[in-house]
This record gives C-alpha cells, sequence and structure tokens, in this order.
C-alpha cells in the first residue's frame, strides 16, 4: 500500500499546475534521499530505474527497500520502470510489486510502437499499473540507450493525439528538443511544439532529459502541460564529484558510513532544487 502507481499524484499534479518529479535511482543512499528528502517537503515522489539499474540492484531489493522507506517516513510513493523496452521485463517486474511502467517503443514505427504499448496497457490495467510511452526520440545516453542527435525526432502533435488514442497509455514522453545524459550545447527546447501537444492530447506529459535544464525551462514546460520531470544525470554527478572530492581529501578513508554522507548532501541539494523547480512542495 506505499507502492502506487503514478496515474493519480499526474493527475492531480495537470489539475494543479506542477510537476512530480522522477528520479534515477541506484543504490541504498539515493534511495534514503530522495524519500527522505520529498517526505521532509512533503513532495510526491516517483523513485525511477532503467533496466540496467533494476538488474544492478535487484527489483526485488528495490521494491523492499523503497517500501521500507515509505513506510518509515509515511510517504507513498511510486517505482518506476524507465526506458523499459520489453513487454516480458514489464510483466515480471509489476509481478514483484512495481505500479508504474515506462514501455519505450519510440525506436519502432508508429505501428508497431502503438501494438507494442497496448499489449503493456492491456496487462497492466489488469494490476491497476500506470502505463508511460514515448512518441518522437530523445537524443542523448541513458545507460545502454544511446540515440546519435542526427536519429533524435521531435513529437508530431497529431500523431501524438492518434498514439494516445488507440494506446490508451496514462501519460505521454514527449520529445521537444531535451535530451539524455550531459548538455554540449545549450538546449533549445520547442515550446511551441508542446503548446500543440497539449491541444491535442489531454494526457499528463513527461519530460525526460531535465538535467542541466534552467529553472525557468522547467517552469515554462510545466505551464504548458508537462507533470512529471525526470532527473538522472544531476543525481550521478552530485553523488560521484562529492565522493572524488572526499577520497581526495582523506585518502586513508574507507569506511562508507563515513564517506557517503558527503555524497549524500550533495545529493539532497540536487533533490531539494528539482522539487523547487517543479513546484510541488507541500502537494502530498
Ligand atoms: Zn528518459
Amino acid at each position: 500500500m506505499f507502492i502506487i502507481s503514478s496515474k493519480t499524484m499526474l493527475k492531480k499534479a495537470q489539475r494543479e499546475g506542477y510537476a512530480v518529479p522522477a528520479f534515477n535511482i541506484h543504490n541504498l543512499e539515493t534511495l534514503q534521499v530522495v524519500v527522505e528528502t520529498a517526505a521532509e517537503l512533503r513532495s510526491p515522489l516517483i523513485v525511477s530505474g532503467t533496466p540496467g539499474t533494476f538488474s544492478y540492484a535487484g527489483t526485488g531489493n528495490i521494491v523492499a527497500i523503497a517500501g521500507e522507506l515509505a513506510k518509515e517516513w509515511h510517504h507513498p510513493l511510486a517505482i518506476h520502470l524507465d526506458h523499459h523496452e520489453s513487454a516480458t521485463d514489464i510483466e515480471a517486474r509489476v509481478a514483484c510489486g512495481i505500479r508504474s511502467v515506462m514501455i519505450d517503443g519510440s525506436h519502432l514505427t508508429l505501428t508497431d510502437n502503438i501494438a507494442l504499448v497496448r499489449r503493456v496497457v492491456e496487462y497492466c490495467q489488469r494490476y491497476d499499473v500506470s502505463v508511460e510511452a514515448e512518441l518522437g526520440r530523445l537524443g542523448g545516453q541513458e545507460d545502454d540507450l544511446i540515440v546519435d542527435g542526427k536519429d533524435a525526432l521531435y513529437t508530431n502533435p497529431e500523431q501524438a493525439r492518434t498514439f494516445v488514442e488507440k494506446t490508451g497509455i496514462d501519460s505521454l514522453a514527449v520529445a521537444i528538443g531535451t535530451a539524455h545524459g550531459l548538455y554540449t550545447a545549450e538546449p533549445k527546447l520547442d515550446f511551441e511544439r508542446l503548446a500543440e501537444i497539449r491541444q491535442c492530447v489531454d494526457i499528463p506529459l513527461v519530460l525526460h532529459g531535465a538535467s542541466g535544464l534552467s529553472t525557468h525551462d522547467i517552469q515554462r514546460a510545466i505551464s504548458l502541460g508537462i507533470c512529471k520531470v525526470n532527473v538522472a544525470t544531476e543525481l550521478k554527478i552530485a553523488f560521484s564529484d562529492a565522493l572524488k572530492h572526499y577520497f581526495n581529501a582523506h585518502t586513508e578513508a574507507n569506511d562508507p558510513r563515513h564517506y557517503m554522507m558527503p555524497a549524500k548532501a550533495a545529493m539532497k541539494e540536487v533533490v531539494r532544487k528539482v522539487i523547487a523547480d517543479c513546484g510541488c512542495e507541500g502537494k502530498m
């Protein structure tokens, strides 16, 4: 009962004009920081992981730890499957207790993407699991998912209307100029396209690749219909930079209970900033 679907939280965000942050976690420490900080700020929370993360940490371990933290903090949260491309993987992870998924068929033709997403939606509806899918294709790199800039495709608003109608998804990830990973040049978001998509589609919209975006861009995107903001790279950088800094200053350090503390503090600052940018403090 502490692991919930993201459907209700995204609908509430859409009605009230803010976004729910989805943080990609990798280990115990990232889970502790995102749950603790979201609970302190009474922010809705989606804890997210790529297929690589669930394989690395173990799906059962993530569900158990996130569930215990949610209970400890009296803070229900969604655990979300980010960029899963296999319906079979999704079904196995739903069986482990996950109630929020993304099926990413954005590399397929429109017809094949619709067929794959429809299959996942039909399965997930039986378990009250929310489903996100992507139309268009984000550039950049997230784990094993690497999309060259020339293969990135912006979301077509009219296609988005058809896609949502035919699949029955709960939320739509849009490609409007963001990319995964670090930006090498300042990103230029296509806000007119986002406004057109909003005209064609009435479900919550999702922004991937938010690490490195300005507060202004994030808030403008939220004002145009974005209800979920994904953050992965910014957390990883805060975590690893703080660790490097600590080990440089304490070359003899060997106790994770000590060297993890500055890494957790650095991540906490990122989580606080994202929650402020999303306007979701006190919305839980
Ligand atoms: Zn993504």
